[in-house]
């Protein structure tokens, strides 16, 4: 167990260390800033949305290091799904932090994002890990702000 959970370390520390789509996108069609009030950790997510579909997803962040490896995990799960397949993925994703013994842990949808199912043992943590999903879901909904509470 404990060279699983330092592979799971390891795959957080690379996405926090080089983030993938870390960049504010210059011509979004949707975007929302997120507040993680418990941890301080905020977020802005941008998308390109065409015909109901993710072209594009990217991020900028500033918080802990859960809150910008979820965030990254989040833009490589999502981009090129429909907006229907992206929140799907999303109550997938907020099941598995938060219920243990959940069919989601080998879900080949949430790629990378399995590694985080260990921060249901960390309640607070769980608000650092869903923040960027709630803010792609106010960009997708034309929320500007959301907040974790
Ligand atoms: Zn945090």
């Amino acid at each position: 167990m404990t060279d699983l959970q330092d592979l799971y370390q390891e795959i957080v520390m690379d996405h926090n260390w080089k983030p993938r789509n870390f960049h504010k996108m210059e011509t979004p069609t949707c975007s929302s800033h997120g507040f993680n009030p418990f941890c301080g950790d905020t977020i802005t997510v941008y998308a390109s949305i065409a015909e109901e579909i993710i072209t594009d997803v990217s991020f900028e962040a500033a918080g802990c290091s859960i809150s910008k490896a979820s965030a990254s995990m989040m833009t490589e799960a999502v981009k090129g799904l429909t907006i229907t397949d992206a929140k799907t993925v999303f109550s997938k994703f907020h099941e598995l932090v938060t219920q243990t013994g959940n069919a989601y842990e080998d879900d080949a949808s949430l790629g990378d994002l399995v590694v985080l199912a260990g921060v249901r043992a960390f309640p607070t943590r769980i608000k650092c890990a869903t923040l960027s999903w709630h803010a792609l879901k106010g960009a997708l909904e034309d929320e500007d702000t959301v907040s974790t509470e």
